[in-house]
């Protein structure tokens, strides 16, 4: 019989997977599409929260520790699977981002190297933008993962395990725990079981735990992102400019995002955001003008009051556990966010204190997504 069950095989299901059978514990991972295909595929990459300083502890708690972690992380991905995850050590600037003084009070308490740039300083180092700007902040730690490379790579990874199986396009209709508390899943007529499961289902969590009678305030908010192909080297540093940004990678294509709205399940594209993003990438760097958008995508991330993920136990269960919420952060989270996991399922010292992500924890209002 498989030991732990993972249903979703986003970043969350899929690291979490790494983390187990590494462990020599034997997994399967359940997805109702193709693994690593939704909000995972479709996130920016960029190994922060995007304004660091306005989130809670425990959200900066697991940032920290999965930015000390995500370097080794792509290097050794890179070996065991043969594909490199690219991550790119480029650094973000922020341009005018406002309250200056609790920026650097924040970085400091927090060990953050940044920078204060004049116009000129930030002009000189990156030479294409075109906005007028009054100051810009250097945060030279921050970089970015190429998540469609890290799911590749994490999959093929698992593949090649005698330790997972994998079972794709195989939706998970219910889940039961027997009374000698092995958990069964039922997905498109097959009964899985093992003794324990863990959902990281992202935006869809609300919907499974709904229906097992657990209210989990996890809901959609979809993003647009659009991808350039310009000459390389346009850029080298991420930028931030009122809450959009540009993401270099290593190859020189350049992603603009994103866009936050609260449209259900619905994963269209729209003319509006691609104007919103062009308007802003333009903006930025006049130079993008003259080249034409390689692609323009969205995908549903997994909304939570105040992007705090909830891992831990499902309250009433014996067996069943759930990580999922990161918002907008589950890409820089996920590493710290899987640790945790498995120490909770494996009874080992956490990495952190679990408390706050404990399902059971009262969070802060939920109309605050
Ligand atoms: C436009 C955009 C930009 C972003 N930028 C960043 C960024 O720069 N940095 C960052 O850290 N984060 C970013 N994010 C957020 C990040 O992408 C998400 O927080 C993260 O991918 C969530 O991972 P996940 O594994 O929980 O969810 P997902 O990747 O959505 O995976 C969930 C999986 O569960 C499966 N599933 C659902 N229901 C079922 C079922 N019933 N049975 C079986 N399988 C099921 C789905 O098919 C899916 O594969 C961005 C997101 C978007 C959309």
């Amino acid at each position: 019989m498989t030991d732990i069950l993972i249903v979703g095989g986003g970043v969350i299901g899929l690291l979490l997977a790494r983390e187990l059978v590494k462990q020599s514990i034997s997994v399967a991972i359940v997805d109702s599409g193709e693994l690593g295909r939704e909000a995972s595929w479709a996130g920016g990459g960029i190994v922060s929260p995007l304004y660091p300083w306005n989130y809670s502890k425990p959200v900066t708690a697991l940032a920290n520790w999965a930015q000390q972690a995500y370097p080794n992380l792509a290097a050794e991905l890179a070996v065991e699977s043969g594909i490199d995850p690219e991550f790119n050590p480029c650094g973000l600037m922020m341009l005018d981002p406002p309250g200056k003084d609790r920026i650097l009070d924040w970085a400091s308490v927090n060990q953050k190297a940044v920078q204060l740039l004049s116009a000129q300083q930030a002009l000189a180092k990156e030479s294409a933008l075109g906005c007028g700007l009054d100051y810009a902040v250097w945060w030279p730690h921050i970089g970015n993962i190429r998540n469609p490379r890290l799911l590749r790579s994490l999959y093929a990874y698992l593949k090649m395990s005698d330790h997972c199986k994998v079972y794709s396009h195989t939706e998970v209709e219910s889940i039961r725990e027997s009374k000698s508390g092995q958990v069964d899943i039922i997905a498109v007529g097959k009964k899985l079981t093992a003794s324990k499961a863990v959902i990281c289902a992202g935006a869809w969590t609300g919907k499974l735990l709904g229906a097992l009678g657990v209210d989990t305030p996890i809901q959609p908010v979809r993003g647009q992102m659009l991808i350039f192909e310009p000459r390389p080297g346009l850029i080298n540093s991420m930028i931030l400019h009122q809450g959009r940004y540009l993401i270099p990678r290593l190859d020189g294509r350049i992603l603009v995002g994103s866009t936050l709205e609260y449209t259900g399940f619905d994963k269209a594209t729209t003319k509006e955001a691609r104007e919103l993003l062009l308007e802003q990438a333009f903006k930025l760097v006049p130079e993008l003008r003259s080249v034409p958008v390689e692609a323009h995508w969205s995908g549903l991330r997994p909304g939570s009051p105040h992007g705090i993920p909830f891992i831990g136990k499902v309250p009433g269960w014996s067996n069943l556990y759930v990580n999922a919420g990161h918002f907008r952060n589950g890409l820089v989270l996920a590493p710290a966010s899987v640790r945790l996991m498995r120490n909770l399922l494996l009874n080992e010292e956490p990495i952190v204190d679990p408390g706050p992500y404990d399902p059971l924890t009262p969070r802060p209002s939920s109309d605050m997504f």
